[in-house]
């Protein structure tokens, strides 16, 4: 078995030039501290709030329930805090576990609205490790790495021996690079939905093709 570092290399690697088709599916690559990775967003709490609402659901979803938030005047963190969970289950129309993000959002809003420490109240906050991991690395610029279902999938089908402790050998492993960091994720992901799926995987047309250790 090939070391961790060794393989998340070659991924890398194998990623040069798939910027275009992170673009197309709204992931911006910018400079390693820019917050526009995340679908163009300015906004740490704007990348925050669509974490949280993007899980489980699709982006469309998740961007159209940001849209309504913002129409209603309920796209800062204080307003979020302030807005009776009716009103945001209310805007939340068409997104699945709509209770449940309502109570997520609540929590993520209160995090943003308290002053300093955000990072500590983030990262504490119960809101699920994924959409946690999200919002310290994009929003907040924090070198974790979103361990996903979908990253997982592709990884080991690719040949990374991912037992426990994996995220952080991954994180150990990128060094606190954000660019690295926020360019794995973001490519995992689109792969994942696109080549690397579930069932039928399209290895023919995937960037990872070449050194996937399925085709082997
Ligand atoms: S080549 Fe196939 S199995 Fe390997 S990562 Fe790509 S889609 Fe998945």
């Amino acid at each position: 078995m090939r070391p961790q570092r060794e393989i998340l290399a070659e991924v890398l690697e194998a990623l040069r030039g798939f910027e275009g088709e992170l673009r197309r599916h709204k992931w911006f690559p910018s400079t390693p501290e820019s917050p526009e990775w995340w679908a163009g967003y300015r906004d740490p709490f704007h990348i925050a709030v669509t974490a949280v609402l993007v899980r489980m659901n699709r982006w469309e979803q998740a961007e159209r329930a940001m849209e309504e938030l913002l129409r209603r005047g309920l796209g800062s963190p204080e307003a979020l805090a302030r807005a009776s969970e009716e009103e945001i289950e209310e805007a939340l129309r068409g997104v699945t576990l709509r209770k449940l993000k309502v109570k997520h959002l609540k929590l993520v809003a209160e995090a943003f609205s308290g002053g300093g420490g955000l990072e500590e109240r983030v990262a504490r906050a119960p809101i699920g490790r994924e959409t946690r991991d999200s919002i310290l690395l994009f929003a907040l610029n924090k070198p974790v790495f979103p361990f996903s279902r979908q990253a997982r999938r592709v990884l080991s089908r690719y040949g990374a021996k991912l037992g426990r402790g994996a995220k952080e050998e991954i994180e150990r492993a990128l060094g606190g690079d954000l660019y690295r960091l926020k360019l794995l994720h973001a490519s995992l992901t689109v792969i994942a939905r696109e080549y690397c799926k579930p069932s039928k995987p399209r290895c023919g047309l995937c960037p990872l093709s070449r050194g996937c250790a399925r085709l082997t």
